[in-house]
């Protein structure tokens, strides 16, 4: 039966055509209520020159304008604490998620009763399509509180009908104690917390045959989609990897990978994404790399028109391997846009660094990038690596110098590397900084 494969057959097999027609009907809706309800996005359009009306295909979007993060903020500031953009009544709130705030104040989220139950649905739907059924144990390892992931899908277990442990982040020891007793099957977390555990496992001495653990789903930051690190957490846990993708001011949990592992399928009953240029922020083809644009076609209380994501990456919209017909975004998310490191004129990302490090069994899985100034006062960028055993002199060099050709083929320039012994780097249990920037303490 179909309901075996698919959480939604309808919806998620439903031909692109209807779709579309589908997307089209939800966002005229969408465009018109925010129209006339928000004093925020009608001057906004005004501004723009553009009407409701204007929008008669799906493409019209594009004439509307982007909303970035940082007029969110400035919104709220204005007309706290929430911004003139909540539109659904009081009555139906129920809950407020602020964005994390890594990059300044947190911008609020509100879903109302009718969202909360819509995100729980299609993140249901992304857990069903890596492989979650009803008779799983889940342990939801992503943080509960205000950071949306782990109330998303704690929700959505429920709706499968998974027997649920919440454990949150944190209390890494407690996490394999779950994985022994009862024997979670189900393990989702951040990438680099899904390592630190494959750490502390091997530092047990348990095997990964030893636990029932099956599938993981990682998210939070790019990595899952490494092969490099995919495969350390595969090996590390005895798992099979996903990637799952959110974003607090769109959803949580709304793309994740399905097991043909061939990019990330979000639903586009409820989201839609545009990929523009990231200078004259023009829509791009299918297939093109550049910022993500995501847009509510469903959303109540805190609608998003156009809100441009820091992330880069691309889409595909051709039916999957798997039979869902919705788009995928290819190749994981690129990197965020905050994350950029320009050095030496050539421009790099993290999850470069990453796809090096984690291709090197020498090395361990942490590592920092340390931004600094050397004595003339010019631009330093420190790799600082792990070794995952201890080395003589020899090996390390060795090792270094390996390290440095490998790094200068990925990146076009050759950074500094520094080894440090096993353990030395901080673990996480949320999100990893990889990047520390010493330059504003005069280093
Ligand atoms: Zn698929």
């Amino acid at each position: 039966m179909a309901k075996d494969r698919y959480w939604d057959p309808e919806i998620e097999t439903m031909p692109r055509k209807q779709l579309q027609a589908l997307q089209l009907e939800r966002l005229r809706w969408q465009i018109e209520r925010c129209y006339r309800e928000s004093p925020f996005y009608r001057e906004r359009f005004d501004r723009a020159g553009v009407r409701p009306s204007h929008l008669q295909t799906l493409a019209d979007l594009r004439h509307f304008p982007l909303v970035t993060k940082e007029d969110l903020r400035r919104e709220q500031e204005a007309y706290p604490p929430f911004g003139r953009y909540v539109i659904a009544p009081r009555e139906t709130w129920q809950e407020l998620h602020p964005s994390t705030g890594t990059t300044g104040r947190p911008v609020n989220t509100i879903w109302s009763k009718e969202d909360a139950r819509v995100i729980a649905d299609h993140t249901a739907r992304t857990m069903w399509s890596f492989g979650t059924r009803p008779h799983d144990i889940v342990q939801n390892a992503f943080s509960y509180g205000l950071w949306v992931a782990g109330m998303a899908v704690h929700y959505a277990c429920a709706l499968i009908g998974c027997f649920v442990i919440p454990i949150g982040a944190g209390t890494t020891q407690r996490q394999i104690d779950y994985f022994l007793s009862p024997g979670s099957t189900v393990l989702l977390a951040t990438p680099s917390f899904a390592l630190h555990m494959a750490e502390a496992l091997r530092e047990r001495g348990i095997s990964p045959d030893e636990i029932p653990l099956r599938i993981g789903c990682f998210g939070g930051e790019p990595g899952a989609e490494v092969p490099a690190t995919r495969q350390r957490i595969e090996q590390g846990l005895g798992i099979d990897c996903y990637d799952y993708y959110g974003l607090g001011e769109i959803a949580p949990t709304f793309a994740s990978e399905c097991t043909e592992k061939d990019g990330l399928h979000w639903a586009e009953d409820h989201y839609f994404i545009e990929v523009v240029h990231p200078e004259t922020f023009e829509p791009l083809p299918p297939g093109e790399v550049g910022i993500l644009v995501m847009t509510h076609l469903t959303r109540e209380a805190t609608p998003m028109i156009r809100y441009l994501t820091n992330d880069y990456g691309k889409v595909d919209l051709e039916p999957c391997r798997c039979g869902r017909t919705h788009g995928r975004i290819v190749g994981g998310i690129l990197g965020r846009a905050d994350d950029m490191i320009i050095y030496r004129g050539a421009k790099f990302y993290p999850v470069q660094v990453e796809q090096v490090v984690r291709k090197m069994p020498e090395l361990s899985d942490e590592f920092r990038i340390e931004l600094s100034r050397d004595e003339r006062g010019m631009d330093r960028t420190t790799i600082v690596v792990e070794s995952a055993y201890p080395q003589d002199e020899r090996e390390q060099q060795n090792l270094v110098e390996r390290l440095r050709r490998a790094l200068k083929e990925a990146l076009q320039v050759t950074p500094e590397v520094r080894v440090v012994s096993f353990g030395t780097l901080e673990r996480t249990v949320f999100k990893a900084k990889r990047i520390v920037d010493l330059r504003q303490q005069g280093k």
